[in-house]
């Protein structure tokens, strides 16, 4: 598709999801034409997201990014999971050149010497394997909140990711955090226990601390840094061009 082409599905998508379900939503977008690939970090969103594929659309790719620095309290959590639901995670590695050449330039904990470092060290372990991860994916879908961060706060239900030649799918951007929290409950989801000692939002092991009360639900990611913009660099938030005019090919089920 040319990007007027996906921006213009992405704007006719983003409304047609908007008033729907989880359940809807991920159903509708399983039935597109297309592969459909659903990243999970294993933080309670993605749980809630992986529960209601299992229960509603098996038609989706469950994949994770297992960057050789995770906790082991997530580690253990792709496995429990792919048990309780009975779904394979697959797992996308950093290639080991890569992180030779890192660790060659800048030490294997680099990152906290300096953003370009940390950025570097987000490319290699994070943004690579999701390149790979969503090859061929014409749909991906992610645990994105507007409740998580200010710099999250306009998340659409879907957008143009020109870059990748994707439509990128928000499936819980409306949800808060206490919503989340009862479908949990509700449904009996594993969820990491890193989450009941202070950690809303759980990424590699060196680069989360708890928070503490008040503090925003990112502010343990990268908490060194001051640029209040801290993400790796797999949702970059980028203008999304809205057309004129809409096809409504694209937002159709099969
Ligand atoms: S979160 Fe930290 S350890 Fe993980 S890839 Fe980024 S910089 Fe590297």
């Amino acid at each position: 598709m040319s990007a007027y082409d996906i921006a213009a599905a992405a704007a006719l998508l983003d409304r047609q999801l908007a008033p729907l379900s989880l359940a809807e939503r991920l159903a509708l977008v399983g039935g597109l034409d297309g592969r459909s690939v659903f990243t999970t970090s294993l933080g309670i969103e993605d749980q809630v997201i992986t529960a209601a594929i299992a229960a509603h659309c098996r038609g989706i790719d469950v994949v994770t990014l297992e960057t050789g620095r995770l906790f082991p309290e997530t580690v253990a959590l792709i496995a429990q999971t792919e048990a309780a639901y009975g779904l394979e995670i697959r797992r996308y590695h950093p290639e080991e050149a890569d992180l030779a050449a890192y660790v060659a330039q800048y030490g294997l904990n680099g990152f906290y010497d300096s953003v370009e470092a940390r950025h570097a060290c987000c490319g290699v372990r994070k943004v690579k394997p999701l390149a790979r991860a969503l090859e061929g994916a014409s749909f991906w879908i992610t645990g994105l909140r507007r409740g998580q961060s200010g710099n999250r706060a306009e998340t659409p239900f879907a957008e143009a990711d020109l870059e990748r030649g994707l439509i990128k799918i928000n499936a819980l951007a409306d949800w808060d955090i206490e919503t989340v929290k009862a479908y949990v409950a509700q449904h009996q989801v594993p969820v990491n226990p890193l989450h009941g000692r202070g950690y809303p939002s759980i990424g590699c092991e060196p680069c989360t601390r708890a928070i503490k009360p008040g503090e925003p639900e990112r502010a343990g990611r990268w908490w060194w840094e001051n640029d209040v913009k801290r993400e790796c660099g797999l949702h970059v938030p980028e203008a999304t061009p809205i057309p004129a005019r809409a096809s409504d090919k694209i937002a159709t089920p099969a």
